[in-house]
Order: structure tokens, then C-alpha cells, then sequence
């Protein structure tokens, strides 16, 4: 495709506005507005752009495409720091590429003398990212259809491969595992291990270091690539635009898009595009001081949106202030922050993370993960900006020594801001250039939820059942405060006219980008996902949740509750919950009670406090003795549901339960692994665990 004449006014606005970025803008005084339609065009150009993966490599003159198949960002990340390294080690021409973004048909068609990557994240249960799933069933199928006769059809390519996933679930990086399984079987030619990060065993950065370096090796030789020296080459440009002030209508405050921005947002609702839903109400339901757990009810009436009983919502949340004004300052941004930007990819295949024209605060509040853990990757690049000789040989040292980072880093939970703080010991980060921090923070991601109520007693009403995420850690002065949960704890509070609310709380900007938000709203989008009573009501079923792992589950016992009251006639229904203390963390004891008054004996609540007695009392302890019960249902066909935690929990109640098919059914206990095994690729057993 040839440059249209916005493309040339844009690249001569980069032009000009990196050299107003290197020269602060003193060189140059804007007198007509060229970059109002940048965002828009880049937009726009991605409607109309190239599916066809051979032209866009050789329009931008790429020879090595990364792809990823990413949910929560963390592979479309990785995805970025490979095509990055690659430049900057190996002066590779490399591109980030979105699967969803590229047809797969002439994969045979790419020669021999480039490379292709895959970075590929597992989700759930071993299934591919909503991103890849096309190309997931294209390449895994009997035999894909490429354009050219190759024999083998792949024979020409050659790849890498990093998979994502956790060890804690059944199908451990089965994404990765099958592309490969898949791509050897059609011919390609491997180049380094295909590497796989753990989320479970909460390695995923170690995995990739470690996985990276032996993997270059094998590219720069089996490519004849020459190592050079790696210098610090900006992706993105920051233009300063003084003719804007942030009350400027075409200025983006926190709107994660246009529609947001012009205040006529419409659906469809997804993970590009949030509905602003009001919270209709929201309680607490632990009745401690020192833990919160949140119920709210988010009104989707306004909306076009559904969901069934089962579903996820994903909550955007927004960066507490406090954690803004750190991140602000360190990068000593602070006298800035309300300055207007725009931010343009210095290459045509980098990607804006977020829209442009905004203000830094904006950036830092609304689109970027700054209270995430540390990449070590990223503090080795920082380094080089350090603001003196000490902090400098100590960012190398956490850069290149795992133990040392970690025994520093991970154990404090410190994010990057505090991290800088104690290494430079307050001195402010000056020559960090902007672009390296939007490259090496990944983008604010939103969280998901089970939803905790039922779409047939309330289609447009979704509710959701969230611990709040605070941990003391020994040596640190504040408490670990997780994002999105203190988000809505601060939500929750306002709306309620709490007296004594949360200090950090209070630092929320609650009120969203020109107070769009003021009446407590909260962004959200659904996901539907296959989590599903079974659709013959009078089929028994068994739920094991513990803790919020209770969320769905009230939503699966309301449902049949509405189904009696229709009239309906609905199986055996048991639900396995537990948490510390009946007079603590016991959520919705009320509603169980009223359910057992409509559902009567076809309703039983096991329950597991694991610190009230003499012994800790799990779940797991009380499926066991309920050992002959539970087997007979199954022989009923019953569905087995199992939601929450997914390290611990839901390993040891697989595990549990093979031991009561074993014991109950008198067979080995690798043969009950086996039922489970199939009953789990019946979708008699399912699993919603995080
Ligand atoms: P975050 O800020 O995201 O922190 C979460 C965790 O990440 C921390 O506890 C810590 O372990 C780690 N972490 C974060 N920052 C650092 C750092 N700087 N250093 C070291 N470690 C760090 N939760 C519910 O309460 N109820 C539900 O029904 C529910 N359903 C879910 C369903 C699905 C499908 C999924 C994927 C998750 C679900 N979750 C649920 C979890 C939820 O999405 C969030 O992860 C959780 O609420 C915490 O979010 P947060 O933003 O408050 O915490």
C-alpha cells in the first residue's frame, strides 16, 4: 500500500515532533494543529489495513514478526520485548503482530531468510486467548489449507515459540504445546526450545530470561545475525503541544476511546470498549474489621449487553492517586503531569497503547500497570538512566542476578516507583525518556469477576462477590494494596456515605475523566465463558467453592431457586463452602437460608470453617466425608463445579475426588484419575479457578 497523504502529514509531524522532543520545544512554535487526527487516523488505518501478514512484511520491511495470542497482556508484553531485543541486539527488522489482526493462509509463503514468533498464553482450561482462537483452529486443524503446494507445507518457515500458562491447571500451556506440536507436523524448523513461563509456580519472568538468551543464540547463528551493542532506540515520540490546554475537547483525560471522548459511547461493549455502568447498590459481607469482601450490583440496563448465569465481567479499574503522584515524581513529571501530549509509534508497526492527544496523569492513571511486579528485563534497560553511578551499578546488579532481584523486589511487592525510590534513594529519574516507560510498563489491564447472580432471575443486573486484595508485608511501611479491589472498595464507600473511608481509597479519582463517572460508575465489559449449570435443570449438581470461589455458585443457586418458583423442577443441589469463621467471613448466610425454603431437601450447604475448631476444617475434608453420597450422584450424571483458587484449592479437590471414585467404586487410583480426567473433557467437571 502507498502512503496516503495523512500518512505523510503524520510522519512529518513525528518528524518535527521529535525534534520538538529532543529540543524541549524551543525550536518550534505550533501554529496549525497536524497531529488532531493522528489517533484517528491510526485508527482509521486499522480498519482499512492488510490482513495478508507476506504484504505488511514487505511494505514495512520487516524480517521477523512476532505474534502473540495474549488475555491479559503479559504475552503481547513479552511479544514487544522480543521485537525490541531483536532490534536493538541484532538489528533484526522485527513487528509486533496481533493474531486476530492476520489471515494464516500463506504462512507457507513467508521465505526462508525470516522468522516468525509466537509468544502464546494457555487460558483457562488449556484453551487459546479470545485472540487466537482462530489461528489456533486453523493451524491445529486435520489439515490447514495454505496457499501454495509446499511439501511439507510448512518446509519454509521458521519459528520460535514461548507459551504462558500455569502449572496449576490441567492443560499446563497446552496453547503453546499444540502450536508447536502442530507447526513441527507441518514442517517448520524450530529454532531454540519452545519455551514455557509458569504463572503458578510465579516464574514467568525467570522462565522467559532464562528461555531468551539460549533461543537468540540459536537465531543469531542459524540466521547469521552479529551481536552488536544494544543502545536505547525510542518506539514512540512525545510531542509536547503547548497550544493545548487538558480542558480542550479533543483531549483525552482517562476516555479509553473516541466514542468515550465525544460522550456518544455505544456498543458493542468488549475489551476495547467499556460500558460506564452504574452501581446500583454495594454492601459488605465480612463482618471483620480488617478484611473487606465486596458485593455489588452493576446495572447494565443502559447497555446492549447480556450474560449468562456463569459469565465473567471485567472491571477497569483506575490507578489509586497516591501510587499516580509516586510514579509522577520519580519520574520527575509531577510539574507536567497536566501537560497536553501526543504520542506517536516512531515505526509504522508499533501501536500507541492508548489515545492521543492526553496529558501524562491521564497516561499513567488510566493506561499503564504501574504498581505491577518489576520486570527485571526493564530495570536492566533502565540502568542506563539512572540518575548516578551508584544507583546505576545497583540497577545492573538487581538486572542480572534473579536471587538478588528477587531477595530485594518480589518479597516487598514493591512496585517500579518504589523500587527507583529506594535504589536512587529519592534522587528523581530525570533521563528516563517517556517512550521507554510506555515500553516498559505493560498496559492497565481489567480484572475479571464471576458473576455472582443469576441472568434468569436478573438479565440486566450482573453482581459480583470480590475480596479486597491488602496484605501486610513485614519490613514495608504501608500495606500491599491490590488495584482494581481497592478501586471498588473506594466506590463502595462513597456510594455508602462511609464515615471512616479508606485514606488510600480516597486518593481514587473516582469520578472518572471529566467527572464522567460521578454518580458511582464503574467501566465494565462482559466475557462469556463456558462455566454453565447444566441445561437439563434436574440434573444434580456438586459446587466446591470456597471463599469467593462462592461467587458463581450463588449465581448457579439462585438460578434454580427461580427455576422452583417458574415452577420448575430442578436436581439435587450442593454446595461445598468454607471459609475461616461463621461470625467472620460466612458470605450471604442469610440467602442460603432462603433458598433452602424454596429449594427445601433438593438444596444442601456443606460447610468448612477452617478456624473454628481444634483442626483446620477444608473443603476438601468435607467432600471426603461425604465420600458415598457424592459418588451416587455422579452416577446420576451429576456436573461438578469447582471455583476460587486454583494454586491450592481446586488441585486438591481433583485430587480428593479421585480418591472417593477410587474408594467408592473399589479401583486403582490411576483409573479414578482417568474418570475425572474424562469427565473434565465432558464438562461434567468444571472449573472457574484463578
Ligand atoms: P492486583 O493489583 O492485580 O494484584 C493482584 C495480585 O498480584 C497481588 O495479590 C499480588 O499477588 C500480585 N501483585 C500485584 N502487584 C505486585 C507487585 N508489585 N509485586 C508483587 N506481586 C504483585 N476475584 C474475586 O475476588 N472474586 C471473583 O469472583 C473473581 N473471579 C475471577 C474470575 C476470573 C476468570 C479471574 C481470572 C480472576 C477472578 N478474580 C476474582 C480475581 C480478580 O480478577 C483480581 O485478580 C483480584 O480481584 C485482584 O485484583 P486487584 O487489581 O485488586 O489486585
Amino acid at each position: 500500500a502507498e502512503l496516503d497523504t495523512l500518512d505523510i502529514i503524520v510522519l512529518a509531524a513525528i518528524l518535527l515532533g521529535t525534534v520538538a522532543y529532543f529540543t524541549k520545544g524551543k525550536l518550534w512554535g505550533v501554529t496549525k494543529d497536524p497531529y488532531a487526527n493522528s489517533f484517528a487516523a491510526a485508527n482509521g488505518a486499522r480498519a482499512g489495513k492488510t490482513r495478508n501478514i507476506i504484504e505488511k512484511m514487505e511494505e514495512s520491511g520487516k524480517n521477523c514478526i512476532i505474534f502473540y495470542g495474549s488475555q491479559t497482556g503479559t504475552a503481547e508484553d513479552y511479544a514487544s520485548r522480543l521485537a525490541k531485543e531483536g532490534k536493538s541486539r541484532f538489528g533484526l527488522e522485527t513487528m509486533v503482530a496481533d493474531l486476530e489482526d492476520y489471515d494464516y493462509e500463506n504462512l507457507d509463503a513467508i521465505p526462508s531468510d525470516k522468522v516468525v514468533m509466537f509468544v502464546l498464553a494457555t487460558y483457562g482450561e488449556g484453551e487459546p486467548t479470545d485472540n487466537a482462537v482462530d489461528f489456533y483452529e486453523f493451524i491445529t486443524s486435520e489439515s490447514p489449507s495454505f496457499s501454495l503446494d509446499n511439501d511439507p507445507p510448512l518446509g519454509n518457515l521458521n519459528y520460535v515459540a514461548f507459551g504462558l500458562g500455569n502449572n496449576t491447571y490441567e492443560h499446563y500451556n497446552s496453547m503453546v504445546r499444540n502450536v508447536n506440536k502442530a507447526l513441527q507436523k507441518l514442517g517448520a524448523h524450530r529454532i531454540g526450545e519452545a519455551g514455557e513461563g509458569d504463572d503458578g509456580a510465579g516464574t514467568m519472568e525467570e522462565d522467559f530470561l532464562a528461555w531468551k538468551d539460549p533461543m537468540w543464540k540459536a537465531l543469531a547463528e542459524k540466521m547469521g545475525l552479529e551481536e552488536r551493542e544494544a543502545v536505547y532506540e525510542p518506539v514512540f515520540g512525545i510531542v509536547e503541544r503547548d497550544n493545548l490546554t487538558p480542558d480542550a475537547p479533543e483531549v483525552y483525560l482517562g476516555e479509553p476511546n473516541k466514542m468515550h471522548l465525544d460522550g456518544t459511547p455505544k456498543g458493542p461493549f468488549n475489551a476495547h470498549n467499556p460500558y460506564i455502568a452504574p452501581i446500583q447498590k454495594s454492601y459488605e459481607l465480612f463482618s471483620v474489621k480488617d478484611r473487606n469482601c465486596l458485593h455489588m450490583e452493576i446495572d447494565i440496563s443502559g447497555s446492549n449487553m447480556s450474560y449468562q448465569t456463569g459469565d465473567h465481567i471485567a472491571v477497569w479499574p483506575t490507578n489509586a492517586g497516591e501510587e499516580v503522584d509516586r510514579f509522577l515524581d520519580i519520574f520527575d513529571l509531577t510539574g507536567k503531569r497536566h501537560n497536553v501530549i501526543s504520542v506517536k509509534a516512531l515505526e509504522p508497526t508499533a501501536k500507541v497503547p492508548f489515545p492521543t492527544p492526553t496529558t501524562y496523569d491521564a497516561i499513567v492513571r488510566y493506561h499503564m500497570e504501574i504498581c505491577a511486579p518489576v520486570s527485571r528485563q526493564f530495570i536492566a534497560t533502565l540502568a542506563a538512566f539512572a540518575p548516578d553511578e551508584e544507583s546505576k551499578a545497583e540497577m545492573t546488579k538487581l538486572g542480572s542476578d534473579k536471587d538478588y532481584f528477587h531477595s530485594k523486589v518480589n518479597v516487598q511487592y514493591l512496585n517500579i516507583a518504589r523500587l527507583l525510590a529506594i535504589v536512587s534513594k529519592g534522587k528523581k529519574w530525570t533521563n528516563v525518556p517517556f517512550s521507554a516507560i510506555i515500553e516498559g510498563i505493560t498496559k492497565l489491564q481489567p480484572r475479571y469477576y464471576s458473576i455472582s447472580s443469576s441472568s434468569l432471575e436478573q438479565p440486566k443486573m450482573i453482581s459480583i462477590t470480590a475480596v479486597v486484595e491488602t496484605q501486610e508485608l513485614p519490613g514495608r511501611g504501608d500495606p500491599f494494596r491490590g488495584v482494581a479491589t481497592n478501586y471498588l472498595l473506594a466506590l463502595k464507600e462513597k456510594q455508602n456515605g462511609d464515615p471512616n473511608p479508606s485514606p488510600f481509597g480516597l486518593t481514587y479519582e473516582i469520578m472518572g475523566p471529566r467527572n464522567k463517572y460521578d454518580g458511582i460508575h464503574v467501566p465494565v465489559h462482559v466475557r462469556h465463558s463456558n462455566f454453565k449449570l447444566p441445561s437439563d435443570p434436574t440434573k444434580p449438581v456438586i459446587m466446591v467453592g470456597p471463599g469467593t470461589g462462592v461467587a458463581p455458585f450463588r449465581g448457579f443457586v439462585r438460578e434454580r431457586k427461580k427455576m422452583v418458583e417458574n415452577g420448575q423442577a430442578v436436581g439435587k443441589t450442593i454446595l461445598f463452602f468454607g471459609c475461616r469463621k461463621s461470625t467472620e467471613d460466612f458470605m450471604y448466610e442469610r440467602e442460603w437460608e432462603e433458598a433452602k425454603q424454596v429449594l427445601g431437601d433438593q438444596f444442601e450447604l456443606v460447610l468448612a470453617f477452617s478456624r473454628e475448631g481444634p483442626k483446620k476444617v477444608y473443603v476438601q475434608h468435607r467432600l471426603k466425608e461425604r465420600a458415598k453420597e457424592i459418588n451416587e450422584l455422579l452416577q446420576q450424571k451429576a456436573y461438578f463445579y469447582v471455583c476460587g483458587d486454583a494454586a491450592n484449592m481446586a488441585r486438591e479437590v481433583n485430587a480428593v475426588l479421585a480418591q472417593i471414585l477410587s474408594s467408592e467404586r473399589s479401583i486403582s487410583e490411576e483409573r479414578a484419575e482417568e474418570i475425572v480426567k474424562q469427565m473434565r473433557a465432558a464438562n461434567q467437571y468444571q472449573e472457574d479457578v484463578w
